[in-house]
């Protein structure tokens, strides 16, 4: 229940409430059309597996399959379809915790080399399948970071697996450095890159370059968007270079704080 006081008296004072009223009703509709353009957003992402699975299930019902072989293969594009709305629906679950405030961090001293060394190791063997080199180059004696590891890791393990999933040759280098009083990570990809004009789009939700292949490597649209959140609840910053045809780099920067050395968890 809303309530304003209406106390303006003078002419400049009703001026400026007007002013502020009709601020408010910009913002009012901003949020709507936002709210709006998501919904359709989510009806859209989930359309597509639904028709995949009402197809498939068809075709298996009325065995209209040629073979064995065709069998199995309808039966994994179900099963992919299945896993790609779940990852949907997780994405989603997190994405409006975070946005809401409602995700709770789990801070304390971390050592970043052993989590970004955590995400290169898990990464790995998907860059080597894929015939890609993941390179670890770091600094010596990096101080702690005040933060959640396992999130940490989380964003790192969203940008190697994007550099990853982006580029056909080459390799992946994770740097790590210390910056005046700034921890730096970067993931520096020889991929495809990124145009210009998306640039600035890319932490939105849903945002992709090109549709068809992020849907074909599995992917939600959601993830850069987490990643943004995540790293600005821990007073990250994070930043894009890209070039088409060259590779994209994602740079994190958080802020050393000097804790008092008296200060108790
Ligand atoms: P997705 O699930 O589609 O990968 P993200 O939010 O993780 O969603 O990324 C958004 C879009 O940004 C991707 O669809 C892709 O077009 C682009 N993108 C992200 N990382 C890279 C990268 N390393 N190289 C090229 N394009 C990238």
């Amino acid at each position: 229940d809303l309530q304003i006081r209406l106390d303006a008296s003078t002419k400049d004072e009703i001026g400026s409430l007007a002013v502020a009223i009709n601020d408010l009703a910009v913002e009012l509709d901003r949020f709507r059309s936002n709210r709006r353009e998501f919904f359709a957003n989510i009806s859209h992402e989930l359309r597509t597996p639904i028709t995949y699975l009402e197809g498939y299930a068809n075709v298996l019902e009325n065995e209209l399959y040629q073979n064995e072989e065709e069998r199995q293969q309808y039966l994994q594009i179900i099963q992919q379809e299945v896993r790609r709305m779940s990852k949907l629906v997780e994405d989603l679950f997190e994405l409006s915790k975070l946005e809401e405030g409602r995700l709770a961090l789990d801070c304390e001293e971390v050592d970043v080399m052993e989590v970004v060394e955590s995400a290169v190791v898990k990464t790995r063997m998907k860059a080597e399948e894929k015939g890609l080199k993941l390179e670890f180059h770091k600094e010596n004696d990096l101080p702690s970071l005040y933060a959640d590891g396992l999130r940490m890791e989380q964003i790192l393990i969203n940008l190697i697996d994007n550099a990853i999933r982006y580029t056909e040759f080459g390799k992946i280098r994770v740097r790590l450095t210390k910056e005046s009083n700034n921890i730096m990570i970067s993931v520096i990809d020889s991929g495809m890159g990124i145009p210009e004009e998306d640039l600035p789009f890319l932490f939105e939700r849903f945002y992709r370059v090109e549709k068809s292949r992020s849907r074909e490597l599995g992917g939600t649209g959601l993830g850069l968007a987490i990643v943004k959140q995540l790293v600005k609840l821990q007073r990250g910053r994070i930043e894009v270079t890209s070039e088409v045809g060259k590779g994209t780099a994602f740079h994190l920067t958080f802020p050393v704080e000097k804790r008092d050395e008296n200060e108790e968890d």
